[in-house]
């Protein structure tokens, strides 16, 4: 295989531009050429491709967002879409494909595999929401800065004794909310793996409060639901001052934690070897200390379960 071709897609995750410079820097080391697609599908559908060379990577490992910028593309899902993208590949002569992304962009590559297009998913998203991975890209940096943003919030939450939802992403999965309620000793973590036990939450809030603790931090996952409202019904039935933060896409940005630049390097550069062994439709992922790499389609058919054990300590170390 001469030509490699590497795109990032969906949501964007820190850490992208690690695993961009590790398919283009492996894949120049062992002689190919490396196409680089802006804006994901969209962009490979109106060609906007570009040679990348061994400077077109340099000083971006440390940089959050992607350099070949993201997209989301309606016309990719469409037959006559994925019809263009496949002509633009053939012209660029490419022969086989990097897709950083999530979940949906995997789909997207599997689509570009049953084309003829050789193609490699690497896992960038900040969710954790992939199941045969036990971590993706972007993961790491992103539970890192909520843990900070809990150590602001308990600053003030202290000062005015008052109860803090923290709202944080993850979609349909808890794991950002677990991971970093664990590691910043939120007092509650509602996740959607577990569900909402209002009254629980205030039992917890009350003991605490009648112990003489001072502040109590809520982690809210974005797939249980809206922390203005939790915060609302919490002051309702406890009578303690409750203000909620919506962390958003500060989640999604800033520069990647040294777990996610390595993690990405690793990922990104086993995606090129896989391609060069002549190896498609599978996506690279991490078990224990091992990098892996999975059928696409039994990936996505895996169901992401709670790590039940880490929830559980978490609750008990939050007494
Ligand atoms: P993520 O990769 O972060 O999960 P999306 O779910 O938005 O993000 O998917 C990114 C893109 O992947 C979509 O905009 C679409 O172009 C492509 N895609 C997703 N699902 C499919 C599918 N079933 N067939 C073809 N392309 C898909």
């Amino acid at each position: 295989m001469k030509t490699i071709g590497v795109l990032t897609s969906g949501g964007d995750s820190p850490g992208m531009n690690a695993a961009i410079r590790a398919v283009v820097r492996n894949a120049i080391a062992k002689g190919c050429r490396v196409i680089g697609v802006k804006r994901g599908y969209d962009g490979l559908i109106h060609g906007q491709l570009e040679e990348m060379n061994l400077s077109s990577v340099a000083d971006i490992i440390h940089r959050g967002g992607t350099i070949l910028r993201t997209a989301r593309s309606e016309e990719f899902r469409t037959e006559e879409g994925r019809k263009k993208a496949l002509n633009v590949v053939k012209v660029f002569g490419i022969g086989g494909m990097v897709v950083i992304g999530g979940d949906g962009s995997f789909r997207g590559g599997q689509e570009l595999s049953k084309l003829g297009v050789p193609t490699i998913g690497v896992p960038g998203t900040i969710d954790n929401d992939l199941a045969y991975t036990d971590y993706t890209i972007g993961f790491d940096t992103a539970v890192n800065t909520v843990v900070e943003a809990i150590s602001r919030i308990r600053d003030t939450s202290t000062s005015h004794g008052r109860a803090n939802i923290i709202e944080v992403m993850g979609r349909h999965c808890g794991d950002i909310a677990l991971h970093a309620g664990l590691a910043g000793g939120a007092e509650s973590i509602i996740i959607p793996e577990v569900g909402l036990d209002i009254d629980q939450v205030c039992r917890k809030l009350i003991k605490g409060k009648n112990r003489g603790k001072l502040h109590s931090i809520i982690l809210l996952a974005e797939g249980v639901g809206g922390a203005i409202e939790l915060g609302a019904t919490i002051e309702e039935k406890t009578g303690i001052e409750t203000r909620a933060t919506i962390l958003g896409h500060t989640q999604r940005g800033g520069s990647p934690t040294a777990f996610d630049r390595v993690l990405a390097s690793k990922m990104g550069a086993k995606a090129v070897d896989l391609l060069l062994e002549g190896k498609q439709s599978l996506v690279v992922g991490v078990k224990g200390n091992e990098i892996i790499s999975v059928d696409i389609e039994k990936a996505l058919s895996i169901e992401k379960q709670l790590d039940k054990e880490t929830y559980q300590l978490a609750d008990i170390l939050s007494m």
